[in-house]
């Protein structure tokens, strides 16, 4: 087996993907007909065009605006998570989902949570996936609206639904304004985790440790321009969800062999590997590992170091997390074997 097939059959979990970053184009032109929204272009593998990171978070609503009804929830939820496996075995993934971009539409959120709850428990029956979900904030949203969407989160109690992150443009507004609706979510149960120093200072990882209370950090890449938060991170054993292939579209970091993963991972950081918006990307789970560590030349004491990372950074509880590393453990081994004997 050549080392890039490899990569792509490792078992994974999945920590940073975004629900409505899922949908295929194919699925996001049918739903659009569905629903009578007009797109930009009639021509499908255009759909995903776009340059800035403010055009993709345009494009990004506009998905989400053809998501409707319970059905299209499901539907895309399955989708997605079907892909996950085809493309790249992925086994488990925590998923986030931003309420207020269908509850503003006028769509209920049950009917949101519902239809993704049908779609990832029917993937979990047809091809043994598993899935949760963490609702996220949108941080160009007041912070009552914020707030308002984790009360009506909270008082749906879907068992799903185990976390509160954070997303959207990072830059114009700073995590703190979301204190309370953080405060409310943990409260209530659900773990918490945010982007961060995506292209915002390195400041705004201490804010979301210690102000919002969070136990991951999604993106990550500024830390490294503090020592004393990198080194604080490393310390802690703060988990970074790093996606290479969106970051190097949206950041021009598209020479993955000068990623700041890479400086990430030497500095000591722990961190794992993720699609963030694959179809939006043109990526997936397989292509993120396969990528990543051919372009950095990682063996595979590395990949290993990727994949149990993403099972110690899950928020499953100790017994999940025993069977999954078992699993894994076997799978990667009978893998590896293969791997040598070519
Ligand atoms: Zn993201």
């Amino acid at each position: 087996m050549r080392f890039e097939e490899f990569l792509r059959k490792v078992p994974k979990v999945e920590l940073h993907c975004h629900f409505e970053g899922t949908v295929r184009a194919s699925t996001f032109a049918d739903l659009a007909k569905r629903h009578g929204i007009a797109l930009p272009t009639g021509d499908v593998s255009k759909l995903y065009d776009y340059a800035t990171i403010y055009e993709f978070l345009d494009i990004f609503a506009l998905v989400s605006s053809t998501l409707v009804d319970r059905e299209d929830f499901a539907r895309v939820a399955y989708e997605s998570l079907e892909d996950g496996v085809t493309l790249g075995n992925l086994r488990y993934r925590e998923m986030f989902f931003n309420p207020t971009l269908h509850t503003r539409r006028g769509i209920r959120i049950a009917t949101v949570l519902d239809g993704m709850i049908d779609g990832i428990r029917q993937a979990e029956t047809d091809l043994g996936v598993q899935c949760r979900l963490i609702a996220d904030v949108y941080r160009q949203d007041e912070p009552a609206t914020a707030r308002q969407m984790v009360e009506e989160v909270v008082e749906l109690r879907r068992p799903e639904v185990i976390g509160l992150g954070m997303d959207g443009a990072e830059s114009p507004d700073s995590p703190e304004r979301f204190v309370e609706a953080f405060a409310l979510a943990a409260r209530n149960g659900l773990r918490l985790t945010s982007h961060a120093c995506e292209d915002g200072p390195p400041e705004n990882v201490t804010t979301c440790l210690d102000l919002l209370g969070c136990e991951r950090i999604d993106h990550g890449y500024h830390v490294l321009e503090s020592p004393e938060v990198t080194a604080r991170c490393r310390d802690e054993g703060i988990y970074f969800t790093c996606c290479p292939t969106s970051t190097s579209v949206v950041y021009g970091w598209t020479d993955l062999r000068t990623h700041p993963i890479r400086d990430m991972v030497d500095a000591g950081l722990r961190v794992t590997l993720n699609s963030d918006d694959p179809t939006m990307f043109r990526t997936d789970i397989g292509s993120e590992y396969a990528d990543l560590c051919m372009a950095l030349h990682y063996d595979v004491a590395q990949v290993r170091r990727f994949v149990f990372d993403g099972i110690e950074a899950t928020w499953l509880d100790d017994s999940d997390k025993t069977s999954l590393r078992r699993a894994f453990s076997d799978e990667l081994e009978h893998l590896e074997r293969q791997l040598e004997a070519t």
